[in-house]
């Protein structure tokens, strides 16, 4: 690995004014989970690394019944999976960490690094697409709020500046009559997903008809692919197979994904038509037991 400087600010302030002053040659590190791996490879040479690590202000998870969940960019993937709140009103993030990384990884990789890494396999942000949450991003002219759905440009290329640091996720209260799923398909327990989905599906409870649906694809494409389309087949009726079918075999086409030991195209393609099938219906399931 070659050297860096090395900057510990401890406050979001001094962490924003440190990067604006190494204007562009400086890199955040948190858990450095993802980073290190790329360090270590020579993939990422950054001059100066702001290890934002003890911001102790960022390290919070908070539930408010109006304005929903905050989790704070410090947060690690355990906190996130152990938290009571987060148990009791979004059993679903509890699930997605369940099953992302290894211990090691989840004690110590936190809820910013993963989002901000921009990954297009990684699950968080799946989740926090279909949730409909917001990023709360720091910078020296002050906050910005951006859609989680609007953060991923490229891969590994997020809407964030130099001199900006991502804060907190903000997510919604979920709807009345709304099931949220994720899953993915693992080679083995805690993997990367070959293929995931994260839906949320809103029903009408008194006639079943779906009348709101987000559906978001990891590993298809080089962000997290909402699949709009496969969506409009499924908002105004009641979700059965058939329906399932024909919105899985929408995105399936739409789909880019790339080709790798785990997969291939085509391999990746069917599996985000039966990935897509299965979360989406699961979610249908929830919202129904809602009633
Ligand atoms: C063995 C292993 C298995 C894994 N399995 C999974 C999995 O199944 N699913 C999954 O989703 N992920 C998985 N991951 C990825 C893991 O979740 C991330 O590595 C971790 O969450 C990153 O957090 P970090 O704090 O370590 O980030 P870092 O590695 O420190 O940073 C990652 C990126 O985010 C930027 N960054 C970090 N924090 C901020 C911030 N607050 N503001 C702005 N930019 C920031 C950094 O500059 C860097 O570009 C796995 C990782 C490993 C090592």
């Amino acid at each position: 690995m070659k050297d860096f400087n090395y900057y510990t600010p401890k406050t979001v302030k001094e962490a924003v004014s440190t990067l604006a002053k190494l204007k562009g040659d400086g890199k955040i590190m948190c858990g450095g989970q993802s980073m290190l791996l790329l360090m270590k490879q020579n993939m990422l040479t950054p001059e100066h690394v702001v290890d934002i690590k003890g911001i102790s202000e960022l390290d919070y998870i908070k539930y408010d019944k109006e304005k929903g969940l905050t989790i704070g960019a410090l947060a690690t993937h355990d906190a996130v999976e152990k938290s009571s709140v987060i148990k009791k009103n979004y059993p679903v993030l509890a699930e997605m960490e369940d099953n992302l990384a290894v211990v090691q990884t989840r004690n110590w990789g936190t809820i910013g690094g993963n989002v901000c890494h921009g990954d297009p396999a990684a699950d968080p942000p799946s989740v926090f697409i279909a949730l409909n949450a917001k990023y709360r991003l720091a910078g020296p002219k002050g906050e910005r709020i951006v859609d989680a759905g609007d953060f991923y440009k490229d891969y590994l290329e997020v809407d964030l500046a130099h001199d900006e640091i991502l804060c907190e996720v903000q997510v919604p209260p979920i709807p009345a009559d709304t099931g949220v799923a994720h899953g993915k398909l693992m080679a083995q327990k805690g993997d990367m997903g070959v293929v995931g989905a994260a839906a949320s599906v809103t029903i009408d409870p008194s006639t079943g008809v779906c009348h709101d649906v987000r559906i978001v694809l990891t590993n298809v494409a080089s962000t997290p692919f909402r699949a709009k389309n496969s969506e409009k087949v499924l908002i105004g009726k009641v979700i059965d197979g058939k329906l399932l079918e024909e919105a899985g075999m929408i995105a399936a086409e739409e789909v880019n994904p790339p080709a790798d030991v785990h997969g291939s195209e085509e391999y990746r393609k069917d599996m985000a038509r039966i990935f897509l099938k299965r979360v989406t219906g699961q979610a249908f399931e929830r919202a129904k037991q809602k009633k």
